[in-house]
């Protein structure tokens, strides 16, 4: 299928690009050569602990178009149609890595680095042998990375779920991202390789509105019950900061902490606790 999750979300100011279905044909072949020219772009948006610290961050691509900055809803579903996707996915990974190998040599040794794999990524049968070679290639630990996959692809075949024990084998974590929309049974999780739980911005929303979260705490709890790490996506508010806090969330992602930038941005905020830190402290001391 096609679709794209959080599409367009992220770069509210990029205008309407010519991607209308009937158009795909002429974007894949620009998407096909910005791959191959590197007109595409990796941005960074910061993953926040429990005390406000930055501890690493989700590469998110962008297309750098006449000028303009396209977020990835835009185009991905030309990329997908085009069969582009493993392609562009191994050049996001490629240089997210060297980003990570940089912020490493900087002595920012514990950072996370996230990147996403499409359903087409792993599908391939040669994929962990390319991620762990990659790895290798830019001198980065395998425990630095996490790779997020939606449940579309959690969701299919024994291929698919071969191919992700052999990576967390290899030691690179396994995060299901936009947990909580769309296909979502919870009945998946079991028997799951996976690390990590992004909990969708979509259950997080009703936080803003004082809504009790029965439904990300019962989701936080089976988590912890498999022993996997949880990510709030998309917090924007600190109420919202606040009540997942109470929940037990143990990461957070939002525009409440950090929109996605630049690379040499994401390093000024890497390693500062952020100014959340102290009063957080207080928070937890009540
Ligand atoms: P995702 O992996 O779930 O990434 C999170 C998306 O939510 C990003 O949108 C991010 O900018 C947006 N977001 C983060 N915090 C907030 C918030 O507080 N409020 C709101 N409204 N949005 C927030 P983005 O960058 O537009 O990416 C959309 C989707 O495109 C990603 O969703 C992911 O599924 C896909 N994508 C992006 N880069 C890649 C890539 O390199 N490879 C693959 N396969 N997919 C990618
Ligand atoms: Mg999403
Ligand atoms: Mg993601
Ligand atoms: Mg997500």
């Amino acid at each position: 299928t096609a679709r794209v999750r959080g599409g367009g979300r992220a770069v509210a100011h990029a205008p309407a690009l010519d991607v209308e279905v009937g158009r795909r044909p002429l974007v894949a072949g620009r998407l096909q050569y910005a791959i191959e020219h590197d007109e595409l772009e990796v941005h960074y948006q910061p993953l926040v602990d429990r005390a406000g610290a930055v501890v690493g961050a989700e590469a998110l691509v962008r297309w750098r178009r006449a000028g303009r900055l396209v977020p990835p809803g835009d185009f991905l579903p030309a990329a997908r149609s085009a069969g582009l996707m493993g392609a562009l996915d191994t050049w996001v990974l490629d240089r997210a890595l060297a980003q990570l190998a940089r912020w490493r040599a900087q002595g920012r040794l514990d950072v996370h680095l996230a990147v996403n794999l499409s359903v087409a990524s792993l599908e391939r049968p040669g994929l962990v042998a390319e991620v762990v070679s990659a790895l290798r290639a830019h001198g980065v630990p395998s425990s630095s990375l996490v790779l997020e996959l939606t449940e579309e692809a959690a969701a299919s075949g024994p291929g698919i779920r071969r191919r992700l024990a052999d990576l967390r084998a290899a030691g690179i974590r396994i995060a299901l991202d936009d947990f909580g929309t769309g296909y979502s049974s919870l009945a998946y999780l079991e028997g799951m390789p996976a690390d990590v739980l992004k909990v969708a911005k979509e259950l997080v929303d009703p936080l803003a509105e004082g809504a009790g979260g029965r439904v990300v705490q019962a989701l936080v709890g089976l988590a912890h019950s498999y022993g996997l790490t949880v990510i709030a996506e998309g917090v924007e508010q600190e109420v919202q900061r606040e009540r997942l806090t109470e929940l037990e969330v143990d990461w957070f992602q939002g525009w409440l902490f950090g929109r996605p930038v630049p690379a040499d941005a994401l390093t000024a905020l890497l390693g500062a606790a952020s100014r959340r830190g102290p009063d957080l402290a207080a928070a937890a001391a009540n």
